[in-house]
């Protein structure tokens, strides 16, 4: 049975990963620069992380685009690139304990989410793609007596992977592993928060067998190293998950550059809507409060907003609280906690402030609303709930990113629809009804990339994953994510 005095001795026994993976090496940044990496567990610094910047990145695409160019990847047999991603696959399980202990140090995520969901959802992400790299088909032309012709997808050639920290591996995973199965070169900027794991990824990769170059990581920050490759004249792709502000830039980039193609996952305000024939309330409470609270809040498709009918919403808040209110802050690193650390004192600030303006704003506080566990150093806000948000407050127009959840009341089905499709983002919805009409309805009229009925949160990595709207464009996970990683070429030959 592990315990937090395991997970304490294992966090200083173990190796922890502080050098880029450039060019098949590990390797400190060429400026010799580090940057402290922070725990939220407890304020306190884990380790000093070489602190790459557009020179690395520099070395970091040559050595991609010569990786691509003489095929060392690419033109591998489909069983071979298929055995090196398994492999890859079977280390991050080996090392999962570890891998999992990173990520909760790292970003105060519960270490029982780190090991149970993050770290097996990142394994079986890479074993999806591992398996379907041999199923990407072209399609022949309509046929003539002297031409044949044909579709292929072609690697677009160097990646630029740039990950967000809230769920740092798995969102490496999601880009990664569609990338190198499609035959891509790739360099991974991590989140200045969340290095760990995704430098263990590029460690773990080489001992897999991939190829020198295949597959780089160079930490950093945002505003140099993520900057240099988004504008690098020698990057096809970026690939991001992250802020609408910082989405919004990477378009500028493209276009100072030269014209890579760029996908975003941006993150969103998603509603979750709970008619008056809800089929299951206690199901749709448990939602409700973990659909916000999971991972702190700091989930892109968060079930931010919850839109109850008046008909049922004093009964069916009081029931949400009482689930609420079991969900305390804990030390990250105890497998009895649900409920870890924000990311960073910054986070922890951005939630506070909106917790703020909510209660300037006449919303009305019924749980939560404060820091917590000071005394431990580390970055906690309790769970927190507002009822009565309007629908035109900060509250329900704008991400927080942390654990506050907006309950809105209404009275009709209509005026429920518009309030979930009335913010700038459209990444997930969610209904809860007994009326299969209704359900199909909403499903089609919701503008949103995602839509769950009579559940939150439930598909993976076999369906697409990504935004309408303001919350982005390009789907991670599923076959799909595969094509977005490739170019269509079409080829005639002329029969003679
Ligand atoms: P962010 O700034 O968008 O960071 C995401 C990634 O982009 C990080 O790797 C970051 O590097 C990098 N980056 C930052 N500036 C860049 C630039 N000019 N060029 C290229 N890359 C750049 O997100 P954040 O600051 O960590 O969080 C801010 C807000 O973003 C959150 O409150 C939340 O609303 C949203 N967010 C959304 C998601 C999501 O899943 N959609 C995830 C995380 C955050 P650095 O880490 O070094 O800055
Ligand atoms: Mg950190």
């Amino acid at each position: 049975m592990t315990s937090l005095a395991h997970f304490e001795a294992l966090a200083g026994s173990i190796a922890i990963p502080s050098k880029a993976v450039i060019d098949g090496k590990v390797t400190p940044a060429l400026s010799g620069k580090t940057f402290d990496n922070v725990s939220p567990r407890n304020g306190r610094i884990i380790n000093a992380v070489a602190e790459g910047d557009s020179a690395d990145i520099d070395a970091a695409v040559a050595s991609a685009r010569a990786a691509f160019e003489d095929g060392r990847w690419r033109k591998k047999h489909y069983n071979e690139k298929k055995r090196i991603l398994f492999k890859l696959a079977d280390l991050m399980k080996r090392d999962a304990e570890q891998l999992a202990l990173l990520e909760s140090l790292d970003v105060g995520k519960p270490i029982n989410d780190s090991l149970k969901v993050d770290i097996p959802a990142s394994i079986k992400t890479v074993r999806y793609y591992a398996e379907a790299l041999d199923k990407v088909y072209g399609e022949v032309g309509p046929e003539t007596s002297d031409r044949i012709s044909f579709a292929v997808h072609e690697p677009l050639g160097v990646i630029g992977c740039v990950v967000p920290w809230n769920f740092p591996l798995m969102m490496a995973a999601w880009k990664i592993a569609p990338a190198l199965a499609m035959g891509n070169s790739v360099v991974l900027k991590p989140a200045e928060q969340s290095p760990l794991t995704a430098l263990k990824l590029g460690e773990l990769a080489l001992e897999a067998g991939l190829p020198p170059g295949v597959l780089n990581v160079v930490p950093g920050f945002g505003a140099a190293a993520g900057k240099a490759l988004a504008l690098h004249m020698d990057v096809d792709m970026i690939a991001f998950t992250g802020s609408g502000a910082v989405g919004k830039l990477l378009m500028q980039y493209s276009g100072q550059s030269n014209l890579k193609r760029v996908s975003l996952e941006l993150g969103g305000k998603s509603p979750q809507i709970v008619f008056a024939d809800c089929p299951d309330l206690k199901a749709a409470a448990e939602h409700a409060a973990w659909g916000i609270f999971y991972n702190q809040g700091e989930v892109c498709t968060a079930a931010s907003r919850l839109l109850v009918h008046e008909d049922i919403a004093d009964a069916f808040v009081e029931n949400l609280l009482g689930i609420a209110r079991t969900i305390t802050p804990g030390d990250p690193l105890s497998p009895d906690t649900r409920f870890g650390a924000m990311v960073s004192e910054e986070q922890m600030k951005t939630a506070l402030r909106y917790i703020s303006t909510a209660n300037s704003e006449g919303c009305a506080l019924r749980l939560g609303g404060r820091r917590a566990r000071e005394d431990t150093g580390g970055f906690y806000v309790e769970p927190t709930v507002f009822d009565a948000v309007k629908a035109d407050a900060t509250l329900s127009r704008e991400e927080v990113f942390g654990p506050v959840l907006a309950v809105t009341r209404f009275s009709d089905t209509g005026q429920a629809l518009k309030m979930a499709n009335g913010t700038v983002y459209g990444l997930a919805a969610g209904v809860w009804t007994k009326d299969v009409s209704l359900a199909h309805r909403a499903a089609r009229e919701l503008r949103a990339g995602l839509v769950w009925v009579n559940g939150w949160d439930a598909c993976d990595i076999t369906m697409p994953f990504g935004g309408f709207k303001q919350s982005g464009f390009g789907r991670d996970r599923s076959l799909h994510a595969l094509h977005k990683y490739a170019d269509l070429k079409s080829v005639s030959i002329t029969l003679r």
